[in-house]
């Protein structure tokens, strides 16, 4: 392997593990400053792959083709978290990977999460291990109720939850939640949800994009709204707790921490994302540096860039429900000119699929989100949006 430590310059080749929509950005961010992308995943005509150079196609437990994979390029990063530990490790073999499978391996499970941050003084709600109904009947006598049951394990946008108001839900919610190992969790009565994407270079340099606020519906991001209209103290204390995150993980890319915000101005961290994330995608059409560039940066040993945001911003998800009951009308949205359109090429919409996004930007953060909702409408009139 070549000095880890030297910048990876333009005309070489980066390699992403995975390729859904954070690998297809990362890729046009990396392509945009002439370098190449080889992406791997066990699927065809991905998001990544249809900007790549090359798209692998292979299992990801064929650890032979993983190695092969990493021989290719001068450095792996990945765009999802749920790539195995095994995977990262045979990677890392063949060229440097960051983050690091360290970084994969505590935030790919919620207990493993939790259980770091709750170790390292970070704040979390209470939380207990559950194994089996008995145990979620006394995990629940500890912590109260209501409360949420998660998957220990690769769970994502609410995916693997199940809320318990009272003992009668203990059975359904187990079973529903599907998991030989769950966490449950005190529910929070928060006042609004907000994160901050951050990322730190090789050298420990840090930035931010400053908080914003995320409106999620089922579980599932539905708008940001960058910045976020919380006080100077707030956005202090979140970003304190998002660098030493970054610290303690040794992180070397992005990284974003998910909080709740509660009545009392106390934050709790909700969730880690190891890589750009999805309330950062403002950062593509409102700062000078995109939070892929920022990646890209990271994890080629270059200097961060500046994350100045020009202009208030919203951004609101394209889900697949939009595709019902026709196409979404594209000329409605592109009648909205302060509106960029992203779409992921993802073939088949489905209900809860991400298959893009659009951001709007304008002099407030008010008229941004009345922007960004008016043009979602527009492309879907049939769909009743709140
Ligand atoms: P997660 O996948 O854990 O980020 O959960 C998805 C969404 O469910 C969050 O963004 C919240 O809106 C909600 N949620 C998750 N955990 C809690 C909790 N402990 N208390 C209240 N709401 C929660």
């Amino acid at each position: 392997m070549k000095n880890a430590n030297q910048p990876i310059l333009p005309g070489s080749t980066l390699g992403v593990l995975g390729s859904g929509q954070l690998g297809r950005m990362f890729a046009m961010a990396a392509r945009r400053m002439g370098y190449r992308v080889h992406t791997f995943s066990p699927d065809e005509d991905t998001p990544t792959g249809q900007v790549a150079d090359v798209e692998v196609t292979a299992p990801y437990e064929d650890l032979d083709a993983v190695r092969k994979f990493a021989s290719g390029v001068s450095v792996v990063t990945f765009e999802f978290e749920n790539v195995l530990a095994e995977t990262a490790a045979a990677a890392a073999e063949c060229a440097p990977v960051r983050p690091s499978g360290h970084v994969l391996h505590t935030t790919q499970h919620r207990l493993r999460e939790k259980t770091f941050l709750s170790q390292n003084g970070f704040p979390v709600t209470a939380f207990r291990r559950v194994t089996s109904t008995a145990e979620l009947a006394q995990a629940a006598k500890e912590i109260g109720l209501p409360a949420i049951l998660k998957s220990a394990g690769f769970g994502y946008d609410g995916k693997g939850q199940a809320r318990i108001y009272s003992s009668a839900d203990f059975e359904s919610a187990w079973s529903s939640v599907g998991a030989d190992e769950a966490v449950l969790e005190a529910f929070v009565d928060f006042e609004r949800e907000v994160s901050v994407v951050a990322a730190r270079s090789l050298t420990g340099d840090f930035v931010h994009y400053g908080t914003v606020e995320n409106r999620h519906k089922n579980g599932i991001l539905d708008l940001t709204i960058a910045p976020a209209a919380v006080p100077e103290t707030v956005t202090r204390n979140a970003v304190e707790i998002a660098r030493a995150i970054l610290e303690s993980l040794n992180v070397v890319g992005v990284l974003c921490v998910e909080f709740f915000l509660r009545k009392d101005g106390h934050l709790l961290v909700n969730e880690l994302a190891p890589r750009p994330h999805n309330s950062g995608h403002f950062t593509f059409d409102a700062n000078v540096t995109s939070q892929f560039e920022q990646q890209l940066r990271a994890v080629c040993a270059l200097p961060l860039g500046s994350v100045f945001q020009h202009s208030p911003a919203a951004m609101a998800n394209l889900l697949g429900d939009l595709w019902e009951p026709a196409e979404p009308d594209w000329a409605a949205v592109a009648a909205v000119p302060n509106v960029k359109l992203h779409l992921y090429g993802k073939s088949s919409a489905r209900p809860g699929r991400k298959m893009g996004h659009l951001t709007a930007l304008a002099v407030t953060t008010q008229q941004a989100l009345a922007d960004v909702t008016r043009a979602r409408y527009a492309l879907q009139p049939a769909l009743t949006q709140t």
